[in-house]
């Protein structure tokens, strides 16, 4: 496969990113990642659209390798009620039954609730078995995939129960995509543009310039699945495709390698989830991450430039670029008070939710602040006081 790119996380080329990477990953895991029994875990969407292809890649692989090995599957509910205590219990108690032992290797075949779930239980089973993401998200590529975040949901909260646990591979097959819906490949522009926003003016303007060739590279690009996309035939939306989502997975990759538990500079990667997570857990789950977020990264843009350390032609050109894509930009938005049937967000509320935030030091909020497009203020989030976002958010 000619056509492949790496990127490095934590020492390891272990981020592969590339169209048509079925027979691909299908090889290098019966080769690279050797495992008597190799589980592929999905939902039902994904699993009616691309598990058999994954599926029987992995039976020619190891018929081509002469290996011995086992192929499972595992199909459940879509939907992020799926990250939860129930599911992670019952799959654990399957793989038990089908006699999975240490040397299992799980493959994590969808968005970020097969991530999340499948990376804990990978972390736990027979305390901590190898395992592989394989994103069929874009917010799943550019984000839940890379890092080893791994956690399921309680009563209490998202994300509050996991582990620190880091993939073997990554692969970002983008054919993928071209099944996704759209909405869910806006939802993850979102994170594609934030990246660009805390870390590349370059990249950032790539974005905004590349709006309907990188749209129509993801809808268009069904026929493309079937004729093949190689470096010849590539078209131009394609290419500039590949390339947002390596340098959003590359910038993701280093921040995390230089601070893998999150002390200091992969906070950075918050930027627009202070105020975007307090929105979310008000209007969740009609409203998508992404979505809050893009409206979380508008608020502390105007936070940072209450504070004089940002240029509010910069905050225009965040909004232009958020929009363009599909994203809300403001509570107000129409189709986002569609979605949330016209639920208010009191700034009491917002408040509220902000308090608990994981980040925070003692009662001092921490925001990540810009001080231009690509540039934080700190090399972290900043302490910002009560007062300032309270203002924010009331204008
Ligand atoms: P995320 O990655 O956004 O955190 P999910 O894991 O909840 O979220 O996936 C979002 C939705 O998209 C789910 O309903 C899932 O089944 C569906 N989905 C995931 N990948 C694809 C794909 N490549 N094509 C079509 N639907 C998909
Ligand atoms: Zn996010």
């Amino acid at each position: 496969h000619g056509d492949i790119v790496k990127v490095p996380i934590l020492g390891n080329e272990s981020i592969i990113l590339g169209f048509h990477l079925i027979s691909f990953i299908a090889a290098d895991l019966v080769q690279n990642v050797k495992a008597s029994t190799y589980v592929v875990i999905t939902d039902s969407n994904i699993a009616s659209l691309h598990l058999s292809p994954v599926v029987s890649a992995m039976k020619a692989a190891m018929e081509t390798q002469g290996s011995t090995s086992r192929i499972m599957s595992r199909v459940i509910k879509p939907g992020e009620l799926s990250k939860s205590r129930v599911t992670k219990a019952a799959l654990e108690d399957w793989l038990l039954s089908e006699v999975c032992t240490r040397d299992t290797c799980l493959i994590a075949l969808g968005g970020g609730v097969i991530g999340d779930l499948v990376g804990f239980v990978a972390a736990t089973f027979m305390r901590g078995i190898p395992f592989v993401q394989v994103p069929t998200t874009l917010l799943a590529m550019v984000d839940s995939s890379i890092g080893g975040k791994t956690a399921i949901d309680t009563p209490h909260g998202k994300n509050l129960i996991g582990a620190f646990w880091q993939p073997k591979r990554i692969y970002m097959n983008l054919s993928f995509l071209s099944s996704l819906p759209k909405r869910e490949f806006v939802n993850g522009m979102a994170e594609v543009i934030k990246t660009a926003c805390i870390w590349s003016l370059n990249d950032f303007i790539k974005l905004e310039e590349g709006v309907e060739k990188i749209q129509d590279a993801v809808l268009k690009g069904v026929e493309d699945n079937v004729t093949g996309s190689t470096v010849e035939t590539r078209t131009e939306g394609q290419c500039l495709l590949l390339d947002v989502i390596v340098s959003s997975a590359r910038v993701k990759a280093h921040v995390v390698t230089v601070d893998e538990r999150e002390t200091g500079l992969r906070g950075l990667l918050n930027y627009g989830h202070s105020i975007g997570h307090a929105i979310e857990a008000i209007l969740a789950p009609e409203v998508l991450h992404g979505e809050c977020v893009a409206i979380g990264m508008i608020q502390e843009a105007e936070l940072s430039y209450s504070l004089g350390h940002l240029g509010s032609a910069s905050i225009e050109r965040i909004s232009r670029c958020l929009s363009s894509y599909g994203l809300p930009i403001s509570l107000e938005d129409e189709r986002l008070l569609c979605r949330s049937n016209g639920k208010p967000c009191p700034v009491n509320n917002l408040m509220d939710n902000m308090r608990i935030d994981k980040k925070n030091s003692g009662s001092t909020k921490k925001i990540v602040l810009l001080s231009a497009i690509g540039k934080t203020l700190e090399q972290k989030a900043s302490a910002v006081n009560d007062e300032a976002i309270e203002a924010v958010l009331k204008a």
